[in-house]
């Protein structure tokens, strides 16, 4: 992994640097190492150091990030490097309590942070660990309610020395030997004191409180091209969801039928099907509408971004996934947008 320190550096003293493990692990929340590495390679080249990322435009971060989802972390991120910039000299503070303080770090970063990058004995618990937990100690309390229980097990494990160390060797161990379906139990180290495996129960380790199944949502999202080829697109505001982020226009998301918020005045025509897309708390169904416009029309909503400066890769998936409809999946290189299949 591509912020981890080999064991032959470390042992010539080379310390993992606070910005790129607090980096990763705001990468890895939610995420998995396979869909980071390549972001945080792009984000390390082109901001090596807090104060560079600091220093950056709120747009090309935003943009860089499109796709990796939970669009909130990073507007933290953001938040947080020019804090760490502005107000510590551009050094992490290395205490928990002080890395508590900073935006968008809460106890399970600064855990890591403090223990990966300032080997301070601090307890880490991601879901890999939680499952070893849950295993180890043959724990049959369900998640979420069992983590204090996890925790305080977790905590009773963590060495003082080599805490760094062992925080990445335990998360390695759930993400690696003890997996969620097949363990190989005959190569891990604590095989012997494992009082899951003992008991044979640890298949069915950590027991969860089944989720409420996802409600739908419906919404429309307008693809409007002028005849140049500029896009009319509007920045999401800061707070909710995907915001922020770079999108297409649209009504409102609800569980009833949603009703037209046209952004310009234009023949609208529907494309046939749906982008769909599955959030954390909801799954959505995009209806999407596409109008070529002339040169003199004014939008209500957006603002139009010339063809030379449009990027898909800046937006979300939700919506890459609504242009991608709209153009059906052909690079757009000339402004005809318009899809024969039209409703
Ligand atoms: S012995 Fe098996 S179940 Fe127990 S911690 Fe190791 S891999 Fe997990």
């Amino acid at each position: 992994m591509p912020w981890r320190i080999s064991p032959a550096d470390r042992r010539a003293g080379v310390r993992p640097d606070p910005y790129r493990i607090w980096m990763s692990e705001v990468m890895l929340q939610q995420t998995t190492v396979a869909a980071v590495k390549d972001y945080f390679t792009r984000f390390t080249q082109r901001w090596p150091r807090v104060s560079d990322l600091a220093a950056a435009k709120d747009a090309d971060v935003m943009g860089e990030w499109a796709g990796l989802g939970y669009y909130a972390r990073a507007r933290n991120l953001l938040k947080c490097a020019r804090v760490v910039a502005n107000e510590h000299g551009g050094v992490f503070p290395n205490t928990h309590a002080a890395l508590l303080e900073l935006p968008g770090i809460g106890p399970y970063t600064a855990a890591a942070v403090s223990s990966i990058a300032y080997d301070l004995p601090e307890t880490v618990l991601d879901g890999n660990v939680e499952r070893v937990m849950a295993r180890l100690y043959d724990v049959h309390t369900p998640l979420p309610a069992a983590k204090p229980e996890l925790m305080v097990l977790a905590e009773a494990l963590t060495p003082r020395k080599r805490a760094g160390d062992y925080a990445q060797a335990v998360m390695d161990l759930g993400a690696t030997i003890c997996t969620p379906k097949n363990p190989a139990c005959g190569i891990c180290p604590w095989r012997t004191p494992c009082e899951g495996r003992l008991a044979g129960t640890h298949l069915e380790l950590p027991k969860k409180t089944p989720k409420k199944p996802k409600p739908v949502r419906q919404g429309i999202a307008y693809v409007a091209q002028r005849v140049d080829g500029a896009y009319l697109l509007e920045t999401r505001p800061d707070s909710g969801l995907l915001g922020g982020m770079l999108g297409w226009p649209g009504s409102e998301w609800a569980e009833t039928p949603p009703t037209d918020a046209i952004p310009i005045r234009a023949q609208w025509k529907q494309i046939e099907g749906e982008a769909r897309h599955t959030f954390t708390h909801f799954h959505l169904r995009l209806t999407v509408k596409t109008a070529l416009v002339p040169m003199d029309r004014t939008p209500d909503v957006g603002h139009f971004v010339d063809l030379n400066e449009f990027r898909p890769s800046d937006l979300p998936t939700v919506m890459r996934k609504a242009f991608d409809l709209a153009t059906g999946g052909r690079k757009m290189t000339e402004p005809t947008l318009l899809r024969s299949k039209t409703r």
